[in-house]
């Protein structure tokens, strides 16, 4: 078997891994990346990027559909053709993996495709599809092997009847009556873009909110959006049972309040686990929890010395943004610098409206017992939301009442995903909330509503009712 040596070796060329190895390229290491897939992860392939082309569709159908709203007549029927819906995706798809490819060769990055597994630390055998298997062995092991969706034991894995994402972004065709399983991020855009294009969308979350990982009160405010547009929700409530009945063309479901449904598909997006069963991280001494993640230092560092984790696989934040983040902070450290990973990472939800996040979140800051105090503005009183008819959503930002330091910022509303950027970046500089609302906004912006609602939070906004101040008695 050949072996081949390197600086630096990543395992998986997601936005995590493909990140990090041009990020080593740069830095003048010599770098593999081994990948047993298609380049781009699960980001590119299965993840951030087919959804947002279809949702993208969803949501033009969407404008069009209510197009009256803004004073325009569609003429005729309005429908879609979702196989040119589905061309441009894989389209796009094709067109970002060949420039991963093209960077990786601009910038002198070896390839290695086939499945990579540790033989010891620094060692590791890559077994492709077609061909001999051979070694290479590194300086520095960089594991970004990502994750997989997380299927529920014992129920159908017909993939065509009981689906996971993997296959709803590349569905060749719809469902009349889909069953969402989770209302977290994927159950969220899915149901919006479904029900879009005229799918009965039903969706069951056990936990008590939408969302439950973001703010409350941004599950609440898109549960209410939801039901205005008939897509059914049962929350606190979990799906007992299914199978497949019918020859195979009706799921039958039975939810743990009682009722008992029938749908013609159903999309299991109940959260992912950590893909690195396959990797022999015992022969390379690297510890993983008993779900499979792999614990890392602040400097995103494993148990053993010179070995990296990035991305989903670390379990700290499942998002492309913090994968690729993890990505460039690991290769600097891996090469002799000593950075701790210290950056506020963003959420972003693509329903329309949109959702974003970034900091604390109210419950958060409550359970850590801070001093805090809330501002929000209605997105619905901005002159821009008013002219745009999109007067759906708020901002609500998390103060520290003694440090006036910005803990959080959460928004559900048009244009969220981008206006989110600028309340990172004051976050990530520990802004206080005096720096926000002293911060010129360009008028008419969506992202006003940030200003507006860091001056509620001081109790000093001019666009607002003045606040009833209640004073404490304080010593009787
Ligand atoms: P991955 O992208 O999972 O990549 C890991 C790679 O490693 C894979 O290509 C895999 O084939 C390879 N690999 C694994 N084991 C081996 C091995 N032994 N040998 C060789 N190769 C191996 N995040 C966002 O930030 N924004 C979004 O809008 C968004 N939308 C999403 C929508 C969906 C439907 C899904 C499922 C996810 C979405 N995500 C989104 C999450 C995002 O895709 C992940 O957080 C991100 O892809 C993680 O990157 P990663 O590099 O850690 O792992
Ligand atoms: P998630 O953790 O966001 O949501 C899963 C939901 O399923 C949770 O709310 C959970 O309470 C619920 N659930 C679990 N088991 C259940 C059951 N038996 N019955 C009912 N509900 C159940 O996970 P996801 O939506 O699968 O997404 C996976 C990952 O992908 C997330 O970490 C997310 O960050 C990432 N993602 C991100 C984006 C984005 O950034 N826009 C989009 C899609 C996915």
């Amino acid at each position: 078997m050949s072996t081949e040596h390197f600086d630096i070796c990543v395992i998986g060329a997601g936005p995590g891994g493909y990140v990090a190895a041009l990020k080593a390229a740069q830095m003048g290491a010599r770098t593999a990346v081994i990948e047993q897939g298609n380049l781009g992860g699960t980001c590119l392939n299965f993840g951030c990027i087919p959804s947002k082309a279809l949702l993208s569709s969803a949501e033009l159908l969407h404008s069009v559909q209510n197009a009256r709203k803004w004073g325009v007549t569609v003429g005729g029927e309005i429908g879609f053709d979702w196989s040119e819906i589905t061309q441009h995706k894989n389209k796009i798809l094709r067109q970002l993996r060949g420039g991963i490819a093209s960077l990786f060769k601009g910038r002198k990055v070896t390839h290695l495709a086939g499945r990579g597994r540790f033989e010891r630390a620094g060692r590791i055998v890559v077994t492709p599809g077609e061909g001999a298997p051979q070694t290479v062995t590194a300086d520095k092991v960089i594991i970004a092997s990502g994750s997989v969706p997380m299927r529920i034991p014992g129920w159908p894995t017909d993939p065509a009847m009981v689906c996971t994402s993997d296959e709803a972004v590349h569905w060749t065709s719809l469902p009349q009556r889909l069953l969402i399983v989770g209302g977290g991020v994927i159950g969220c855009e899915f149901a919006c873009m479904m029900q879009a294009f005229g799918v009965a969308v039903t969706v069951v979350e056990m936990l008590p909110n939408l969302l439950p990982t973001l703010d409350h009160d941004l599950g609440a405010a898109l549960l209410a959006i939801f039901k205005g547009r008939g897509i059914t929700c049962h929350l606190e409530t979990k799906v007992e049972q299914i199978e497949v009945v019918s020859g195979g063309t009706v799921v039958r479901t039975q939810l743990s309040s009682g009722a008992a449904l029938e749908f013609d598909r159903v999309l299991v997006a109940t959260g992912r686990r950590p893909n690195t069963a396959e990797l022999g991280l015992d022969a390379a001494g690297v510890q993983a929890t008993r779900h499979g993640f792999v614990p890392v230092t602040d400097h995103l560092e494993t148990n053993v010395a010179g070995h990296y984790c990035i991305g989903d696989a670390n379990g700290r934040c499942m998002l492309a943004h913090a994968a690729s983040a993890h990505g460039v902070v690991a290769v600097e450290n891996a090469l002799g610098h000593a950075k701790p990973f210290t950056a506020p990472i963003p959420s972003a939800v693509y329903t329309f409206p949109e959702v974003a996040a970034v900091g604390l979140t109210e419950q958060e800051a409550r359970e850590q017992g801070l001093p805090i105090a809330i501002g929000r503005f209605p997105i619905g009183h901005l002159g821009k939301a008013m002219a745009a008819r999109h007067p759906d959503g708020f901002v609500k930002m998390i103060r520290h009442r003694e440090t006036d330091q910005l803990l959080g910022a959460h928004m559900i509303g048009q244009n969220a995903t981008e206006c989110i950027a600028a309340a990172t970046a004051l976050l990530h500089k520990k802004a206080s909330l005096h720096d926000v609302a002293e911060t010129v906004w360009a008028h008419p912006t969506i992202s006003e509503a940030i200003k507006e609602s860091a001056e509620d939070a001081l109790n000093m906004g001019l666009h607002l009712p003045p606040r009833k101040v209640i004073r404490a008695a304080v010593g009787g």
